[in-house]
């Protein structure tokens, strides 16, 4: 069946959305079965849990395989804001996922094109095919804005404006005075250089 790839990526983007939200990098994604039935939804909470493998599609692929009782998605489609990063790509290999719908590209991290194609890697025993690209735009802007926001506050923050330290804000400085920024340092760079 053909799936509806911008209607899922509006709930992957409303993912990112939350993620957002929590102070975390804002990435969503969501699983859809081989009848286009959604499995699983998850956002971004490598800050919240303390977790550096609890990337958006980690998570979704946890819950999707918990679902059915079956580490093998076989047929199923993983959607993502981001282009995913090699973790994430091995992740979705092993769980034989047959299709990454994705968003932005991720020059620095992304591992179905950008720095390397795991999708389709002959070596390997399984393939993904990709369709990229899918509201792109939508999803960049929110990376730009997240990191943009971010960096105004650290600049505040170095001299020495008062800044209330609340709520997520304050998820948001934990990573910034330990040198880091969210899950993934250089999703920073890659996106400030485009601003
Ligand atoms: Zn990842």
């Amino acid at each position: 069946m053909s799936l509806d790839v911008y209607a899922f990526m509006c709930k992957a983007l409303s993912e990112a959305r939350k993620a957002a939200a929590h102070g975390e990098v804002p990435v969503g994604a969501v699983i859809a079965d081989a009848e286009g039935r959604v499995m699983a939804r998850a956002f971004n909470r490598t800050v919240s849990l303390h977790d550096p493998t609890a990337h958006a599609e980690i998570l979704a692929l946890r819950e999707a395989a918990a679902q059915c009782g079956n580490y093998r998605l076989t047929g199923s489609t993983l959607v993502v804001t981001v282009e995913p990063c090699p973790m994430c790509m091995g992740a979705a290999l092993n769980a034989r996922i047959a299709r990454l719908v994705f968003g932005a590209f991720d020059p620095k991290w992304g591992a179905a094109g950008s720095l390397y194609n795991l999708a389709q890697d002959a070596r390997l025993n399984h393939r993904i095919e990709v369709t990229s690209g899918v509201c792109e735009e939508a999803c960049r802007r929110l990376m730009q804005d997240f990191f943009q926001a971010r960096r105004k506050t650290a600049g505040q923050k170095r001299r020495g404006t008062e800044v209330v330290v609340t709520g997520s804000t304050r998820n948001r400085l934990v990573p910034l005075e330990a040198g880091h920024v969210g899950s993934n340092p250089t999703l920073s760079a890659t996106f400030k250089h485009k601003n």
